[in-house]
């Protein structure tokens, strides 16, 4: 529960919130030394069979880069394409939120980047990129350097701590101790284990402002993590600090469950602003309250990977350094044939999978109208249909499905049509059920050969 505000604590280790937007970027540029690449250059050819045909490099293996690398290859046959991917295998961010209260088994979620390639006659290629050498032509791995006749960067997302600290050793205790799992692998198991080991108490978990990763992803997780708790009778509150001054999206299916289902067990917190975090004695300190907590996954903000930043595409745009691109293209502006796709982009869409699995599918074909030499074609509104838990015993769901609108006078997108049902009371259960039908579909769009 809430505490209320008691003079301020002489905290260690506390960092005090750059929440101003000015300035941020100085203070980045301070924190984080220039990048390091040109030193670690590789100066070898990765292990790659010459292609065979005009190469398209696709880096990131998300929701983005695996549409792309198999889209491009099937309306363009002749492309070589390999897609570079620093993981090992593909765990999926949609449905980890049921992973984490059991409702789904972690096969589920686990895709196999060999069979995607060889199942749609593309290479996987497991390295990190590193460096771009933009006139030759040459993208810089991990494990050598690739030619490319067409490059797609589609990296996803990293963290920016620097709204809440300055200090990296304390940056590292957030991301090591309290980590926001909201990039798969490592993340995602410390907070299953955190949520199945909860005894009693606050568990804190925070929403960032900004165009963050999955708008609806922490109050799903919310509800399922209270429901958790409540089935397992345990006297503890899931407290919910948002930076934004409501619920940011299908507020009226998530308000109505924290009201109706978990009373006792969420407290919504609104126009939250964390000022301070004491790791030692667990509190944390906003304009209002200082919160005590047992546990907590802190969710800071997020902004383009920085691979971007590094290979020098990334735009400062409101501080997200998300790629400097055409949005109607996805070209690098003042390059040609390097795109940047995803939750890597600038517009304004929703971070989604189904978003960078919709858009993935209209960039391979502006890909394979070059290399094909056919007729250019219009942009393509993505698509965003969005299933959310708001219970798991019984399983009930809400969903909103919207496109966008391309404005030209002003050069802004919009949302063009949005539906959706957000009454858990009536839909709930067929809207969970939709919530496999809508992952099985895009897994199988994504990896498995089309029939
Ligand atoms: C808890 C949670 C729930 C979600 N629920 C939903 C949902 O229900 N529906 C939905 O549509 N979306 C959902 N999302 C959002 C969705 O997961 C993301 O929007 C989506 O993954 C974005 O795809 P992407 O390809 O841009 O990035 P990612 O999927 O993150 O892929 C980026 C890839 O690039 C790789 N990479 C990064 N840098 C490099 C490099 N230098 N070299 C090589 N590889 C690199 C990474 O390893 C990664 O595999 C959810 C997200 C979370 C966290």
């Amino acid at each position: 529960m809430a505490i209320s505000r008691r003079k301020a604590l002489q905290f260690s280790g506390v960092f005090v919130a750059a929440t101003a937007t000015s300035g941020y970027a100085s203070t980045t540029d301070k924190l984080r030394p220039p990048s390091k690449v040109e030193k670690t250059k590789t100066t070898y050819k990765a292990p790659l069979a010459a292609a065979k045909g005009p190469r398209v490099v696709v880096v990131g293996g998300g929701w983005s880069g695996l549409s792309i690398a198999k889209y491009t290859k099937l309306f363009a046959p002749n492309a070589d394409v390999v897609l570079v991917e620093q993981r090992h295998e593909f765990i999926s961010c949609p449905l980890s939120n049921l992973w984490l209260v059991d409702k789904v088994e972690l096969e589920y979620l686990t895709h196999d980047y060999l069979q995607a390639a060889r199942e749609n006659d593309y290479t996987y290629f497991h390295a990190t990129a590193i460096g771009l050498d933009r006139k030759k032509r040459v993208l810089e791995t991990s494990d050598g350097d690739i030619d490319f006749d067409y490059l797609v960067f589609a990296p996803g997302i990293d963290y920016d701590y620097s709204r809440w600290t300055d200090d990296i050793a304390f940056e590292t205790r957030l991301r090591q101790e309290y980590p926001a799992g909201f990039i798969p692998g490592s993340e995602h198991i410390s907070l299953k284990n955190k949520v199945q080991d909860f005894k009693s108490g606050n568990f804190i978990l925070t929403v960032p402002s900004g165009n963050y990763r999955c708008l609806p992803a922490p109050y799903e997780r919310a509800c399922v993590i209270a429901d958790y708790f409540k089935q397992k009778k345990l006297k503890a509150k899931v407290i919910i600090l948002d930076e934004n001054n409501a619920i940011t999206i299908k507020k009226k299916g998530f308000q109505s469950a924290f009201d109706e289902l978990y009373s006792d067990y969420i407290e919504y917190m609104p126009n939250t602003v964390i000022n301070s975090i004491d790791l030692d004695n667990k509190i944390v300190e906003t304009d209002f309250d200082e919160i005590e907590f047992e546990d907590a996954a802190f969710y800071p903000h997020v902004r383009g990977a920085k691979i971007l930043e590094r290979v020098g595409i990334a735009k400062d745009g409101k501080n997200m350094l998300e790629g400097d691109i055409d949005p109607l293209t996805y070209e690098v502006k003042g390059e040609k044939d390097i795109f940047v796709t995803g939750d890597s982009r600038p517009m304004g869409f929703s971070k989604s999978g189904n978003t960078s699995n919709s858009e993935g599918h209209h960039v391979a074909k502006l890909i394979a109208q070059k290399i094909n030499k056919t007729k250019k074609i219009k942009w393509e509104p993505p698509t965003t249909t969005c299933f959310s838990a708001v219970s798991i015993a019984p399983e009930r769901a809400i969903y909103i499905y919207t496109q966008y609108a391309y404005n030209k006078t002003d050069s802004t997108f919009s949302f063009a049509s949005t539906s959706g049902s957000e009454d858990w009371v009536k839909d709930g259960t067929v809207n969970a059920d939709s919530i496999y039908s809508w992952a099985t579909a895009l897994y199988n769009d994504m990896f498995d050969k089309n029939i």
